[in-house]
């Protein structure tokens, strides 16, 4: 017997994601444009995000995780890299594998080299005291030997306008020559609006492939891709005075139409939008009312009068206003949704 669909599903713009990758690349200019995929597509999931945006032309593709490079290995992608670089539990697997590691500190750097692994990329901290090995000791030789396809480094306000920006820059510009990378990579999404300076030969975007958008440059362009929807389980009429929820923290003010969904914090629909979040029905706006449950939740549907048990009502969840309104980051509103969704692409 096949299972019954499930009550909450992601529509997913395949046409938008596509967009967004081409807009990105357009502005990374003469460099070659790539996508972070790391935690499965960043909710998507990695596996369609790779089909599609390789097909758009895209070839290079980074995960966290050798569980991840192995779960895209029969998409065969072009060029893919593994950002945590490789632990000794790791070796056999990434020797095997046509992905690279990107080797991030000296002791992953020995070990690689030691087992005589093929290319790889490498990973120098210039300034965020995260992952990567210091320039100081890529100029004192600790790289010598290895085929390293890209030299990469990571920004860590590139959504910010500060002079940080321009230090890790010019720390990253300073290598250029000084290994045997074919390619040298700096720019995250944000990064990319930075500038040319900021492009060098490979961009690296993830949240705005997926609809985030944290500077003016990338609002203008960045189309949604993500559209929760949940089905309602039940309408139901609660008179004034009468309350809604855990802890009762909303109260009728009048007779209200209320719709309870199948979705709740378990899905990453969390606390921070009870009675803030916003759902709607064509374009008419509907409110959540009172907490989020684990499973559930509730919006007024006055404004909706023919919606009925079984229908289906969108919630709001535009990246940029959405993060404002619950407090939650663009890269948490993605990451957080659940298994439970039904991943619908469009
Ligand atoms: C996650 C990640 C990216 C993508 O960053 P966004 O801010 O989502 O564009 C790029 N490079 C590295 C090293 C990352 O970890």
């Amino acid at each position: 017997m096949t299972r019954p669909a499930a009550p909450l599903r992601l529509s997913l713009d395949g046409d938008a994601l596509v967009h967004n990758w081409r807009a990105l690349a357009a502005m990374s200019g003469d460099a070659a444009c790539g996508a972070a995929v790391k935690a499965d597509g960043y909710g998507l999931g990695a596996r369609d995000v790779v089909r599609r945006l390789a097909q758009a032309g895209c070839r290079d593709f980074f995960v966290a995780t050798w569980a991840e490079a192995a779960a895209l290995a029969d998409l065969e992608p072009a060029s893919l890299a593994v950002l945590h670089g490789v632990r000794d539990e790791d070796m056999a697997f990434a020797l095997a594998s046509p992905a690279r590691p990107v080797l991030a500190s000296a002791a992953q750097v020995a070990r690689w080299r030691d087992a005589g692994g093929g290319a790889c990329d490498v990973m120098v901290d210039t300034g965020m005291n995260r992952l990567g090995v210091s320039a100081d000791d890529i100029i004192a030789g600790l790289l010598d030997g290895l085929t390293i396809d890209t030299l990469m480094s990571h920004l860590a306000c590139a959504d910010e306008s500060v002079p940080m920006n321009a230090r890790q820059r010019d720390a990253f510009a300073g290598l250029a020559g000084r290994t045997s990378a074919r390619r040298l990579s700096l720019a995250n999404s944000a990064g990319i609006a930075l500038g040319a300076d900021y492009h060098f030969d490979l961009t690296r975007p993830g949240i705005a492939l997926y609809g985030g958008a944290q500077c003016a440059a990338h609002a203008e362009r960045i189309r949604q891709v993500v559209f929760p929807q949940a089905q309602i389980l039940q309408r139901r009429r609660v008179p004034t005075g009468e309350t809604v929820g855990y802890n009762a923290t909303w109260t009728a003010p009048a007779d209200t139409q209320v719709a309870i969904l199948n979705i709740g914090y378990a899905d990453g629909y969390l606390r921070s939008f009870s009675g803030k979040g916003r759902a709607h029905s064509g374009d008419r706006a509907l409110p959540v009312l009172g907490r989020v449950s684990m499973d559930l939740l509730a919006v007024g549907v006055d404004a909706a009068p023919e919606l009925a048990e079984g229908d289906w009502i969108g919630i709001d969840y535009a990246l940029p206003e959405t993060a404002a309104l619950s407090g939650l980051s663009q890269y948490e509103l993605l990451t957080g949704l659940g298994q439970r969704f039904a991943r619908v692409w469009k």
